[in-house]
């Protein structure tokens, strides 16, 4: 099946609200002439409804990087989806990894952020990967399993197709070290195979899975070749645009 390419910046607790904004314009200019794959900026809360200004009229979407599992009410410090989506953001970050180890996000938590993006009608990027100690003792394809049917048992048919997964191995996130292409085509492959077992064939040949970890120009060609790879979910690497921009450019099959 013929998936689109997806290739997300993930700009974390970075920029002011100048730069985020700068570095917005500058990736809408270097990378809003690509066709042939979905881009998309994932800036701090406090810079995403400036930010879906500076995108109307272009292809790029917005995301952001953590929601509320509640729609509203006394959550002080919170943001709900709700919120989110009167802000012009269109997908949402579930089960980011600093969100599972830094933040305590626990399967229960990422499983009612899941369903809270869904219900305010944004996309899901849901991250899965494991960490060091869990892939030396041979139990990676055990945590993206558990991970996966733990954050999705509640899904119904349609909200699939507004699903996508990004296989971000702990021990690569912000490390400079990166899965091997083959390391990331297995992990891919084995969170595809979970999903035409437990959900369907249509489903799993239309899903979408990125990767992500450590992503950088030099790197991203060889690893969005493989098989199942489509795409790239990008945190240090996309706050330059002309990092990211090659990286959008590996994705559309063009060389640097
Ligand atoms: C991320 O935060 O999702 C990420 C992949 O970060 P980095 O590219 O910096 O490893």
């Amino acid at each position: 099946m013929n998936r689109r390419p997806f290739v997300a910046g993930n700009w974390k607790m970075n920029l002011q609200a100048s730069t985020a904004l700068q570095l917005t314009q500058e990736v809408v200019r270097t990378t809003g002439r690509h066709r042939t794959v979905d881009v998309g900026i994932i800036p701090s809360h406090p810079f995403l409804a400036a930010a879906g200004h500076k995108l109307e009229g272009t292809r790029l979407q917005l995301g952001a990087q953590d929601l509320h599992s509640e729609d509203g009410g006394a959550f002080t410090g919170a943001v709900s989806g709700p919120q989110l989506r009167s802000c012009g953001v269109r997908f949402v970050l579930v089960g980011h990894s600093e969100r599972r180890h830094v933040f305590g996000d626990d399967e229960r938590i990422v499983a009612a952020k899941v369903e809270a993006g869904l219900r305010a009608g944004l996309d899901v990027m849901l991250c899965l990967g494991e960490t060091e100690a869990e892939r030396d003792a041979g139990e990676t394809q055990g945590i993206l399993e558990q991970q996966l049917s733990s954050a999705t048992w509640k899904l119904q048919g349609e909200d699939w197709s507004r699903l996508t997964l990004a296989y971000e191995p702990v021990w690569a996130i912000g490390t400079g070290r990166t899965a091997s292409p083959e390391q990331a085509e297995q992990a891919h492959a084995w969170a595809r195979n979970w999903v035409q077992n437990h959900v369907s064939e249509t489903v799993a040949g239309a899903l979408r899975i990125l990767y992500g970890g450590s992503v950088k120009p030099a790197n991203a060609a060889e690893l969005m070749a493989r098989e199942g790879v489509d795409g790239a979910l990008v945190g240090g690497a996309s706050l330059k645009a002309d990092s990211f921009a090659a990286i959008v450019s590996a994705a559309a099959g063009e060389r640097s």
